[in-house]
């Protein structure tokens, strides 16, 4: 059977940048390799959400296929079941981020730790916070991690907003909950609210929660050890995302009758795989970027000859995008050509297998967030005729013309 590769490149997609001619990081990046591929290519320029600017949860959902507009019950719940935390329909899965304000102004969402001190800021938050409902609380990666309330004095409710700025929560009336990216105006840190009258034990634990845990960090021995080595120091917690109901993906292995492996690293898209029933190839998130993507491309060529597709996830250009690091997005960029796609292409049979690069959004380097920019497809197949580049540009002028939304692209490409 032919095989397929589909890879997601977090926020690849950027707008032009004046000191890179002009370019995105993908037009300006050399991609040598790439070239095999886009001898028999064709391309897709799809929007996301439409007007609103998508977090990577519903991005990676629509690239597989899933409208968020019809599953997407809140992020917590894949960020949660990528953690191995198990949530349930009826408990309140949620994302966590730890970060700092100073005098109820944000200072800053994302303050990086090692594995060893969100540990222990973790199993502290579990033993000493006491609310009115059980939870567990687990460190995630960087600066992330994942909360689970079992159980409480009332139901819970999803209907609850963000408290961390920037991420806005949109409800709909077939309980779909989407939370999609804003510019950050006001810096003033909101108490949670309730967004329906259901909701409003929920939003009073959360808010509790959160002045609760936020004490704990700060009377931390980790809060003690960064203060003394002069670190950034974690004083809040951003909850955001709060979902209650399994999304119920159908399962892509019986949708499209082939069997699906993902490679991904990071909890919200191993909860996002799982959720959709592929199998996990077991990946960690390696700090140095070429370790990691030989272990990626590795993984994903080994994963190719027990399975039919392969759903392989690159995190690190979203990462340096915020940051405004545009240099080193297309460095990035050339590494995944250098690295994966070079293995890719003598591990795949070019004659008929499909490879597809795209990203569950844009994000915008110089504005350091994500925006709404239609994103750039390749979807490479030996039916395909020659292109010389990939980027936004040459997508934006030459796609196929019905895949109109990225929920089109998993349709398309499976029928090939
Ligand atoms: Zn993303």
């Amino acid at each position: 059977m032919a095989k397929t590769v589909f890879i997601i490149v977090d926020g690849m997609a950027d707008l032009p940048i004046k000191r890179l001619k002009n370019e995105t990081p993908l037009e300006y990046a050399i991609k040598t390799n790439l070239y095999k591929f886009l001898k028999h290519s064709e391309f897709a320029y799809p929007s996301v959400l439409g007007k609103l600017a998508p977090q990577s949860d519903s991005g990676v959902m629509a690239d597989l296929g899933y409208d968020p507009f019809k599953y997407s019950t809140g992020r917590g719940w894949f960020e949660c079941l990528g953690l191995g935390m198990q949530p349930k329909d009826g408990e309140l899965s949620i994302r966590v981020n730890f970060g700092s304000v100073v005098k109820g102004k944000l200072k800053d969402v994302r303050i990086y730790m090692s594995k060893e001190e969100l540990e222990e800021l973790s199993n502290e938050i579990n033993k000493k916070v006491k609310v009115s409902a059980d939870f567990d609380f687990k460190a995630g990666e960087g600066y992330r991690a994942g909360l689970v309330f079992r159980s409480g004095k009332k139901d819970f409710s999803s209907f609850v907003s963000n408290n961390e700025p920037g991420y806005t929560a949109k409800f709909f009336d077939n309980g779909v909950k989407l939370s999609f990216a804003t510019a950050v105006k006001d810096r003033k840190i909101h108490k949670i609210k309730a967004v329906r009258k259901e909701a409003e034990y929920t939003a009073s634990l959360l808010n509790d929660f959160v002045s609760k845990a936020s004490a704990v960090i700060k009377n931390s021995r980790v809060y003690r050890e960064r203060k003394k080595r002069g670190l950034e120091l974690p004083d809040y917690i951003f909850l955001r995302d709060a979902a209650s109901k399994d999304p119920k993906l159908p399962d892509i292995n019986d949708k499209y009758g082939k069997k699906w492996a993902a490679v991904a690293g990071m909890p919200l898209e191993k909860g996002i795989a799982t959720a959709a029933g592929m199998t996990l190839v077991d990946t960690a998130e390696d700090k140095d970027i070429k370790t990691d993507f030989y272990d990626k491309a590795e993984k994903t060529a080994r994963a190719l000859s027990k399975f039919d597709a392969v759903y392989l996830h690159i995190k690190q250009t979203d990462a340096v995008s915020h940051l405004g690091k545009f240099r080193d997005k297309y460095a990035i960029i050339e590494n995944i050509d250098k690295i994966i796609i070079s293995k890719l292409a003598g591990a795949m049979d070019l004659g008929k297998d499909t490879l597809i690069m795209t990203c569950d959004h844009a994000t915008s380097s110089e504005l350091k967030r994500h925006i709404n920019s239609n994103i750039p497809v390749m979807i490479s197949n030996s039916k395909f005729g020659f292109h010389g580049n990939f980027s936004e540009r040459v997508c934006s002028k030459e796609h196929i013309k019905e895949i109109k939304r990225a929920v089109d692209i998993m349709p398309f490409v499976m029928s090939l």
